[in-house]
């Protein structure tokens, strides 16, 4: 069956249903629709009053961080925390009959792949696959988009920088 959650508070019931599930504590704000924090050891999340969908999705993507397992030294990389997080919140809506729309696919890409090319910096050779081919499914002028263009193989290699011989 598909339904759809346009209101206001059935977002907030959504976010407070599964949280209660999870035995998540929900601290609502109003600082902005993307951001959210979540605290991993006392299973807390701060997550804007839900008003449209990117500040409910935003409130998925925290309590996504708590109810796939994250913890603080889990060895994983930044940029597999937020894949997962934001694959889990995509996976609730696809489960729910709730469209994402495509701007918020394209904003998680990008953080995605702001934290991805951060790893290369730090010095990793290769990601995960999976969120390799996620980060390449989509190219505009974003520049860690445009980095991954250039860089990053769909098998999740990152290419060395190629310099010319002088
Ligand atoms: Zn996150």
């Amino acid at each position: 069956m598909i339904f759809w959650v346009q209101a206001s508070g059935k977002y907030r019931a959504v976010l407070e249903e599964e949280a209660a599930k999870h035995k998540i504590r929900i601290q609502f704000h109003n600082k902005g629709a993307q951001w959210g924090r979540a605290a991993l050891d006392w299973k807390m999340v701060w997550i804007p009053t839900p008003a449209r969908f990117a500040s409910f999705f935003t409130g998925l993507h925290e309590l996504g961080h708590i109810i796939v397992g994250h913890k603080r030294g889990d060895g994983k990389p930044e940029y597999l925390w937020e894949y997962e997080a934001f694959d889990w919140a995509r996976k609730y809506c696809q489960q729910h009959g709730i469209v994402v729309p495509a701007r918020t696919v394209d904003y998680e890409r990008e953080i995605i792949a702001e934290k991805a090319h951060a790893s290369a910096k730090e010095g990793s050779k290769s990601i995960d696959s999976v969120v390799a081919r996620f980060i390449l499914q989509k190219h505009n002028g974003h520049p860690d988009l445009k980095w991954a263009k250039e860089r990053l193989t769909s098998q999740g290699r990152i290419r060395a920088n190629q310099r010319k011989p002088v």
